[in-house]
């Protein structure tokens, strides 16, 4: 890792068969890429090799031959948990210290890089471990994506995202500190978050599947504390994520400043509508009601958990029909963790299956993705300035996404990840 962390430093030449710098754009055909401290310094079509006859290969320190591979940006996933692997057993949080989370990451972080997601948008974690992750894949320390984390979930006290399911004296013990009841409490956590290093602020706006409350799936904050939580946000400059499954939850949280809704199951033609109107974006996490229904009658989950998903799993992907329709952005993200971390571009297929054209889902995955991260001039495409975050693979994923889940080579920040 140490090398490759050196390896960033220097001139590296990229020799590509098929470049897709864009998801809008589509293949060009073959291409040369050259790589310097990490971002994109020159991009050259063979069109434009074939008039200059350039002989960049003499200059380089390293060249990488992908002369039979597509290369296209590296992929972004908006909603994974590195911390934490699937696995229903809820005692697992009084006994596996946080710290253990950043082992776990480790390992986390190598399969999701592997699987070509070169950004990734941390959920929610066990206290601080995402941040410690985060400085390790940056500084090249651990291979892994570039890691956006949120670290700690705000939610209501006793809600999803909080502790339950234990008697009181333990609850008590194991909550994470950051659950919160009133605008004024809840602004405070924002900005304990903000302090902590969180990158953007996850809450539970809504109650949620895989927690062992049993209270629905509507809105847990009231409108005055989701109010108060976006306000408090945005005034430090970070966004607000929200796991919303209820269409009354997810319309107040897009009313109250919301900028990202996480699953939206349930949301309808009204939530829609007022996201639509608000420019809230939605992350819809279908992969996670995938990995989800195949562990369902195995005795995984607790009968009250065993319930809700089987309330769930009737409606999932509607919600991404209606909101195409409706023109509401549609990010990607899976919810890796709920399901195998590496399983990912799984997610693409599924999409597509909700009515998404494959262009729409790659879109979401890259360009559309890092705009909802205000990292659109950093990620999702191929251009002289962006990262070097690439991805190559056999195939082109705008004839058949399932071309995503075997990807062959993987760049983030200009190292190579092996
Ligand atoms: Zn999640």
């Amino acid at each position: 890792m140490i090398a490759n962390a050196a390896l960033a430093q220097d001139r590296q030449l990229i020799l590509v068969g098929n470049l897709i710098p864009d998801a809008a754009t589509g293949p060009v055909g073959p291409a040369t890429l050259v790589v310097i401290d990490g971002k994109i310094v020159e991009v050259t079509t063979q069109r434009e090799i074939d008039k200059a006859g350039v002989a960049d290969a003499m200059e380089a320190d390293a060249v990488i031959n992908l002369r039979d591979k597509t290369v296209m940006p590296g992929l972004i996933d908006l909603h994974v948990h590195l911390t934490g692997d699937p696995g229903g057993d809820f005692w697992k949080e009084a006994t596996e210290p946080a710290e253990w989370g950043v082992v776990v990451g480790a390992k986390n972080a190598l399969l999701t890089a592997k699987a070509g997601f070169t950004t990734v948008r941390e959920a929610g974690s066990s206290q601080y471990s995402a941040f410690s992750l985060r400085r390790g894949t940056a500084d090249g320390i651990i291979p892994g994506p570039r890691i956006i984390a949120a670290g700690p979930a705000l939610a209501i006290v006793g809600g999803h995202g909080d502790v339950s399911g234990f008697t009181e004296d333990i609850n008590k013990v194991l909550t994470s500190g950051y659950s919160c009841t009133g605008a004024v409490q809840c602004a405070e956590k924002v900005r304990k978050a903000s302090r902590a290093g969180s990158d953007v602020i996850k809450i539970t706006a809504t109650g949620g599947v895989l927690s062992q409350q049993g209270r629905g799936l509507e809105a847990q904050f009231t409108n005055e504390e989701m109010r108060s939580i976006a306000d408090t946000a945005h005034s430090l400059g970070l966004k607000v994520m929200a796991h919303a499954h209820g269409a009354r939850g997810i319309e107040a949280a897009s009313r109250a400043g919301i900028d990202t809704i996480e699953h939206g199951t349930f949301a309808d033609e009204a939530a829609l509508k007022v996201m639509k109107t608000n420019g809230t974006a939605m992350v819809p996490t279908l992969m996670a009601f995938q990995g989800v229904s195949e562990g369902l009658g195995k005795g995984i989950y607790t009968p009250v958990v065993e319930e809700k998903i089987r309330m769930t799993l009737g409606n999932v992907g509607k919600a991404v029909t209606s909101a195409k329709r409706l023109g509401v952005p549609i990010v990607f993200g899976t919810d890796a963790g709920v399901f195998d971390h590496g399983r990912n571009a799984g997610g693409f297929q599924v999409m597509v299956n909700a009515g998404l054209t494959p262009r729409e889902a790659i879109t979401s995955a890259t360009t559309a993705a890092a705009k909802a991260l205000d990292m659109d001039m950093e990620i999702g495409r191929i251009a002289v300035g962006y990262s070097a975050d690439l991805i190559a693979f056999d195939g082109n994923p705008l004839d058949d996404v399932t071309v995503l889940e075997k990807v062959d080579w993987v760049m983030v920040r200009g190292r190579v990840i092996d």
